[in-house]
């Protein structure tokens, strides 16, 4: 069941970026980065694995419980699963890997399968009656939809090669989207991937090297049913990524916090007007902001923040986001980035979108890292790779 990394052979090193080697031996991300260290590694199991060995007290797919019921269960399980985890992550418990026939994961599947019939995993809480077949505002109903799944090689270092998963639709409406076919179900080239398939999938990546499963799209959150229930049928052990926009429900974050590894939010914007105006999302701020706190964990959650500098959006943005992230989620790595492009509807419309039809300017890019440098943050990724 254990996957140790062996030592790569050097015919395979021009495959890699030489940052994503020295990743695995910088110390730094490794004391930021710790349980996701530990797991990618081979040295402690995923947290889907812990929850697949806590025991439930009864059968969660029986028809007659109710939703309320089923939460009283995963709460109560919820504390097990944590005071195992911690034991696990301190070395005082070893994973002995015992699997109950109704567990703790099994709980979250029957949860998240009632969900879908009047979905509200992300705060659109649009109802959408998903298991008869009913689209949500997400453009998502009943099955997984994948466009794509390989090694991405231009993740942030520590994650490549990242074993990444393309799911379509997306809550928001984003209209600078670079993935624009993809989040709004625009490309028809995708297949409709059944919970064992994408198990299949996720095992194919991790026996090929990929140092993690990197949940993203569009946004995975429609997707949560799907990959929770894959991870029943997952018999490697590898690192789980939460890739996304962060605009989940409580309830969605709890169906997760206890299956994710490693988290990489994305964190766009510093107030609700401008996600108003170029996501389409309403309380963008709050919402986000919440689940990166549900994330961190007071610390003991592992992040990596991306935050995409918008032209014209230092002020308004850039500087409340990592005013913030110093202030709730010091121990979070952050990575600023500069490869903004118009696209999609800026590029239809560049007067109604004015503030962000050109590019960023090096200049604009600069004070942003001085914001950040000035807010403590010099553990930028790419900051931290060329320490010797
Ligand atoms: S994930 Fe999709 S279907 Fe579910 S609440 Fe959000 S928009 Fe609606």
């Amino acid at each position: 069941m254990f996957r140790i990394l062996e030592p790569i052979p050097e015919s395979l090193v021009y495959r890699y970026r030489p940052d994503a080697f020295r990743a695995l031996y910088n110390n730094i991300l490794r004391e930021k980065l710790p349980w996701y260290y530990s797991v990618l590694l081979g040295e402690k199991p995923a947290k889907f694995l812990i929850a697949r060995s806590v025991e439930a007290p009864l059968n969660p797919y029986d028809e007659s419980l109710s939703l309320e019921e089923l939460w009283a269960v995963h709460d109560k399980l919820a504390l097990e699963h944590r005071g195992l985890w911690l034991d696990i992550r301190e070395g005082l418990e070893s994973f002995r890997g015992e699997e109950p026939r109704f567990s703790y994961l099994d709980v979250k599947i029957a949860i998240a399968r009632k969900m879908l019939g009047k979905c509200e995993l992300c705060e659109w809480r649009c109802g959408a009656d998903r298991a008869s077949g009913k689209i949500g505002v997400c453009r998502v109903a009943g099955d997984a939809i994948v466009y794509s799944f390989f090694h991405h090689m231009g993740e942030e270092a520590p994650l490549v090669p990242s074993g990444t998963i393309f799911y379509g639709g997306c809550p928001f409406r984003c209209v600078f989207c670079q993935n624009w076919e993809i989040s709004q179900l625009k490309g028809s080239d995708y297949v409709k991937m059944p919970p064992k398939m994408l198990a299949a999938v996720q095992e194919s990546l991790a026996g090929t090297g990929a140092r993690n499963i990197n949940h993203v799209g569009g946004e995975p959150t429609p997707h949560i049913p799907f990959i929770i229930e894959s991870l029943k049928y997952l018999k490697v052990n590898v690192p789980q990524l939460w890739n996304s926009d962060m605009y989940m429900t409580p309830e969605a974050m709890k169906l997760l916090k206890d299956i994710i590894d490693i988290w990489l939010p994305d964190f766009k914007y510093g107030n609700d007007e401008c996600a108003r105006r170029l996501s389409k999302v309403k309380n963008y701020y709050t919402v986000v902001k919440r689940n990166h706190l549900e994330a961190y964990d007071g610390g003991l959650g592992d992040m990596i923040v991306r935050h995409l500098v918008l032209p014209n959006h230092i002020e308004c943005c850039t500087r409340h986001v990592v005013e913030w992230l110093s202030k709730n989620a010091p121990r979070a790595v952050l990575n600023l980035m500069d490869q903004y492009r118009p696209d999609y509807l800026v590029l239809k419309e560049p007067e109604k979108y004015k503030d962000i039809s050109r590019r960023l300017t090096r200049r604009e890019f600069e004070e942003a890292m001085k914001i950040s440098r000035d807010y403590g943050y010099t553990l930028i990724v790419e900051e931290l790779l060329i320490i010797p």
